[in-house]
């Protein structure tokens, strides 16, 4: 099976999303794994990398990620010369953005909330990594105050939010549920089961929309990662022994 890149038409520049098609990881991990840090096999996540990277047509040597700790921080990737293999990770954060043409950066997820940024005027990309904690701290809405803070208009700002685990699948504790309601109001918190069901994903909308993009800037897929076994990873289905999805975008305007 090929690999699979799931798009959003909002963004002007190359991006995707990957599903589990295309690699060669077995068992909890098929196919296409794209984590280390999962219980995997070394070189089964290297070769689904190269994959990857061939699917996104785009050299492995320019691929930027970073060591995810669930946090608020977003680092800037730079170019580096000469590098064909995988670059070690910029560092332990939950975001990235970059100006360097050529430059691609990208997040791992398996349910969380990937976020990509474009400034199409100031030509810098972003990609976010957000949970719950990460949407709490609003770290996407720290990625487009570095972006603002580079001069881009917020207003002009384009983002496309991936698949995650969706309201649907996603309870979580009364606390938590008060919480993000709290935060982002009602719509976020559905209460019809026993518990509360979060939507994360909206919350991220919402986090952008209050940051200053337009609503009709921002593009959320619905694709639920948990609901979907044969095409997503799902920490919370598969009870934390699953893959990692990367999701990209690349610095080409
Ligand atoms: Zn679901």
């Amino acid at each position: 099976m090929a690999t699979e890149l799931l798009t959003s038409s909002l963004l002007p520049v190359p991006h995707g999303f990957a599903t589990r098609a295309g690699g060669v990881s077995e068992g909890a991990f098929a196919s296409l794994n794209l984590g280390f840090s999962t219980g995997d096999e070394r070189a089964r996540v290297e070769e689904n990398l190269r994959r990857f990277a061939a699917a996104a047509g785009a050299p492995l040597g320019a691929l930027c990620r970073v060591s995810q700790v669930h946090g608020d921080r977003v680092l800037e990737a730079r170019a580096e010369e000469g590098s064909d293999g995988l670059r070690p990770t910029e560092g332990e954060a939950d975001g990235l953005w970059t100006q360097a043409p050529g430059t691609w950066v990208a997040v791992g997820t398996a349910d969380c909330v990937p976020v990509l940024l474009v400034d199409p005027d100031g030509q810098r990309v972003a990609a976010v990594h957000s949970g719950w904690r990460g949407t709490d701290a609003e770290i996407s809405v720290r990625a487009v105050e570095l972006l603002v803070a580079r001069g881009a208009r917020p207003e002009r700002l384009l983002a496309a939010v991936g698949p995650a685990i969706q309201r649907c699948c996603y309870e979580v504790s009364d606390e938590l549920g008060q919480r993000f309601a709290a935060r982002f109001g009602d719509e976020v918190v559905s209460r019809d089961a026993a518990r509360p069901h979060l939507d994360l994903s909206r919350a991220v909308r919402l986090s952008l929309v209050r940051a200053g993009l337009k609503a009709g800037h921002v593009d959320v897929l619905q694709a639920c990662t948990a609901c979907e076994p044969g095409r997503f990873f799902s920490h919370r289905r598969d009870a934390g022994r699953t893959g990692r999805h990367l999701s990209y975008v690349l610095h080409r305007f």
